[in-house]
C-alpha cells in the first residue's frame, strides 16, 4: 500500500475558504513527501444530501487532485465493527446506558480530567446490566488504561491531552468519529494526517486507540484554522466564504486559490508551483484572519 496523505470532509454544506485552505495544505504535505492523496467523506453524521458533489467539483476546481475512488464512511461498516469486536475480545470496551444529561450532572470520578466521562457504567453487575439492557440501547465506551496520551506533531510538536473511556459506537449505532478516522486512516494506508487544529485535541485518545489496535500511529500536523475577524472560526455565516458564494462576488476560483496561497506565504499560480516553494517550517503560526476578498483581493469591483 502507497503511503498517502488525506483529506477527510464532513458532507454537511459546501466548503468554505478555511476547508479549501485546509484541503490544499493537506494535498501540498503529502504530494511534496512522494505520498497518494486520498480523499475520504465522513458520512456517518451530518450528511446532506448533494453536499458531497459539490464538495469534490470545488476541490478539483481549486486544482486539488486525488488518486484512486473517494471512500465513504458509510460503506465501512464492517470494519469499524471488526474493531470494535478485537476491543470488545481484549476486554476493552462496555457498554454505557447514560444519557448526556446524566453525565452532565453524574460527579466526576477522582483524579479524572476535565470533562472526561465519568465511569458511570463501567463496573456495571449482571444484575444491572440487564435491566438497563431492558430500559434503553447501549453505546460501546473504550475502557481506557490510561487518563493522557502524548502524540507528536509537526507543526505544534509533543502535545499532550485527555484520554478517558470515550464513546466507540453511540447509542443509535453510529460508529464514533475518533474510532472511525483510526480504522480509515489504517486500512487506506494513510500515515500523515494533515487537519485543522480544532482537532488536535481529541488526537492523542485516537493515536491511544491505534496503540490498542496494534495500529501504526500517523504523523500529524494541524495547520491553523482561519478565524472571522472576531476570531471565531469561519462558517457559512461570515459572508461569501465559499467558492459559489464568492463568483457571484466577482472573485474567480483562480483568485481564491491565490489569496489562500498567498495566506500561506507561497506563490500564486497552480498547485503544483505552489508545490516547488512549500516549506512545511514555514508555515504561519497564527490563524489567518479572513476579511473577505474584496479591496485586498484582486475581485474588487
Ligand atoms: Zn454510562
Amino acid at each position: 500500500m502507497t503511503p498517502a496523505g488525506r483529506f477527510a470532509p464532513s458532507p454537511s454544506g459546501e466548503l468554505h475558504v478555511g476547508n479549501l485552505r485546509t484541503a490544499i495544505l493537506a494535498w501540498l504535505f503529502a504530494r511534496s513527501t512522494g505520498r497518494d492523496f486520498l480523499l475520504r467523506v465522513e458520512d456517518l453524521d451530518r450528511a446532506r444530501a448533494g453536499a458531497e458533489a459539490e464538495q469534490l467539483r470545488d476541490l478539483a476546481a481549486i486544482g486539488v487532485t486525488w488518486d484512486g475512488a473517494v471512500v465513504r464512511q458509510t460503506d465501512r461498516r464492517e470494519m469499524y465493527d471488526e474493531a470494535i469486536g478485537r476491543l470488545r475480545d481484549a476486554g476493552l470496551t462496555y457498554e454505557c446506558f447514560c444519557t448526556r444529561r446524566e453525565i452532565q450532572e453524574a460527579p466526576s470520578a477522582p483524579h479524572a480530567p476535565q470533562g472526561a466521562y465519568p465511569g458511570t457504567c463501567r463496573n456495571l453487575g449482571p444484575a444491572e446490566l440487564e435491566f438497563k439492557r431492558s430500559a434503553r440501547p447501549a453505546a460501546i465506551r473504550l475502557r481506557a488504561e490510561a487518563t493522557e496520551y502524548t502524540v507528536q506533531d509537526v507543526l505544534h510538536g509533543e502535545f499532550t491531552g485527555v484520554v478517558d473511556d470515550f464513546v466507540l459506537r453511540r447509542n443509535d449505532g453510529v460508529t464514533a468519529y475518533n474510532l472511525a478516522v483510526v480504522v480509515d486512516d489504517a486500512a487506506q494506508g494513510v500515515d500523515q494526517v494533515v487537519r485543522g487544529d480544532d482537532l488536535l485535541p481529541s488526537t492523542p485518545r485516537q493515536a491511544y486507540l491505534a496503540a490498542l489496535l496494534h495500529i501504526p500511529v500517523p504523523e500529524y500536523a494541524h495547520v491553523q484554522l482561519v478565524v472571522n475577524s472576531d476570531g471565531a472560526r469561519l462558517a457559512k455565516r461570515d459572508g461569501a466564504v465559499t467558492l459559489a458564494d464568492l463568483a457571484l462576488a466577482g472573485a474567480s476560483v483562480m483568485e481564491v486559490r491565490d489569496h489562500i496561497l498567498q495566506s500561506v506565504g507561497l506563490p500564486s499560480g497552480s498547485l503544483e508551483q505552489a508545490l516547488a516553494a512549500f516549506v512545511p517550517g514555514k508555515l504561519p503560526r497564527e490563524p489567518w484572519v479572513w476579511t473577505g476578498m474584496g479591496s485586498a483581493g484582486s475581485a474588487a469591483g
